[in-house]
């Protein structure tokens, strides 16, 4: 693809959205932003369009009265003015950056336009992996990892024979809470769970991350996006987040990708696939030690990563059953409703009580991602 590459960035206010931007201020000449979306941060937006000249802003919620754009940028609003965002035939790439499965809708809108999409929105591919790959399949659309694991991986696939892959490994810094005492984690409150030791995130995912629900969705991403079965998919601790992946072959030879925790990398990677130019950020120092110390997880600490692997084993509704609980637990404990060790509690007992079906289409995911809201919804009123 040549430059410069027409961008659409959806989920622009996030954190995933400004590293992405300073991505996009690095490389003026390769990426121009032509639309963004938010849910409601009208300022950001505002300032985001008004750097980068963007064409179309699409809000969730209605903006204030004082709300201001340049005069050549349209407001749009609504639904389905976002996948039409999504599929602009202007754009040559979409970054989902939206968090939750919200993110599905625009991502298989994208697709089906058969636009490249940068997927950082690993929830899309938990709730609706087997749609998201049949579309990209149908259309011919790529898409292009950049959670920083899955980006790892493939980085490390580049060149490599096709269904040579034989295993891999997600690595994980194990979060704030990694060597507390188990009986403890119940009194973790949302300050201190918003406090990741490595990397910077929005709220949601470092929540995740303290829990590992974080490290069980991308299990379940990794197999949707590298076609691996439950047993070839492996976790390890690793604290500093130096190694994001390693892949082994059929050979028993393993590469591992590494760079510092930052986004910028893996973004930068996706977004201008193939090429390699200076990054944002400087390379780990390969004059200093290296810490490489990897350690497989506790399943008794990190219950939310048993539960995901159990529903990743499963299949049918249970990722989606497990992402739609995790999303309304991890939303009741940062609002204080329920404590820390709830959160795994209300996913188990989501998981148990609901009615798994299998499902076909969007309208039929939404209607089982809205029951499973419902009854984690009732669970959480019982323990608050
Ligand atoms: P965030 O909360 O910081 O940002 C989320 C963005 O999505 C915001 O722009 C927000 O306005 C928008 N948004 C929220 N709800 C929406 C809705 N219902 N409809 C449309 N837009 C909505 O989240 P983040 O940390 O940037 O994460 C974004 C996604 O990237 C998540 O799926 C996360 O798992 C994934 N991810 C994040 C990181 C990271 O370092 N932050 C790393 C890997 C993957
Ligand atoms: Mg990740």
């Amino acid at each position: 693809m040549s430059y410069p590459r027409k961008l659409v960035l959806l989920g622009a206010t996030g954190s995933i959205g400004e590293s992405s931007l300073r991505v996009i201020r690095k490389h003026r000449d390769k990426l121009q932003l032509i639309g963004v979306s938010a849910f409601k941060n009208a300022a950001k937006v505002s300032s985001i369009a008004h750097e980068f000249g963007v064409s179309k802003v699409h809000l969730c919620q209605t903006p204030p009265e004082n709300f201001q754009l340049p005069q050549v940028t349209e407001l749009i609003s609504g639904h389905q003015a976002l996948l039409d965002l999504a599929a602009w035939e202007e754009a040559d790439i979409v970054l989902i950056a939206v968090v939750g499965a919200a993110g599905l809708a625009p991502t298989l809108a994208a697709l089906e336009a058969g636009k490249d999409v940068v997927l950082a929105n690993k929830e899309s591919l938990v709730v609706g992996g087997e749609l998201v790959m049949e579309t990209a399949r149908r259309t011919g659309a790529r898409i292009l990892p950049a959670d920083s694991e899955h980006n790892a991986v493939f980085q490390c696939l580049q060149g490599q024979p096709d269904k040579t892959l034989e295993s891999l490994a997600l690595t994980a810094s194990g979060g704030p809470f990694r060597d507390w005492p188990v009986e403890k984690l119940n009194q973790v409150t949302p300050e201190q769970a918003l406090k990741h030791p490595n990397w910077v995130m929005g709220p949601k995912i470092t929540v995740d991350s303290a829990t590992m629900a974080n490290k069980g969705l991308e299990l379940i991403e990794a197999k949707w996006l590298f076609e691996l079965p439950p047993e070839k998919l492996h976790v390890l601790i690793h604290p500093p987040s130096v190694v994001h992946a390693i892949v082994q072959f059929k050979d028993g030879c393993s590469f591992a990708q590494m760079s510092p925790p930052c986004m910028t990398f893996a973004l930068q990677n996706a977004l201008l696939y193939p090429d390699r130019f200076e990054g944002v950020e400087e390379g780990i120092d390969l004059c200093n030690s290296l810490d490489l110390s990897f350690s497989p997880p506790d399943l008794c600490r990190y219950p939310c990563l048993k539960l995901a692997i159990d529903a990743l084993v499963e299949k049918g509704c249970a990722p989606l059953v497990f992402n739609a609980s995790n999303e309304m637990a991890v939303e009741a404990f940062l609002s204080n409703r329920i404590g820390f060790g709830d959160i795994s509690n209300i996913i188990d007992r989501t998981l148990n009580l609901f009615e798994h079906r299998s499902f076909k289409s969007l309208e039929e995911l939404l209607i089982l991602d809205n029951e499973a809201r419902t009854l984690a919804e009732s669970l959480i009123v019982q323990v608050s």
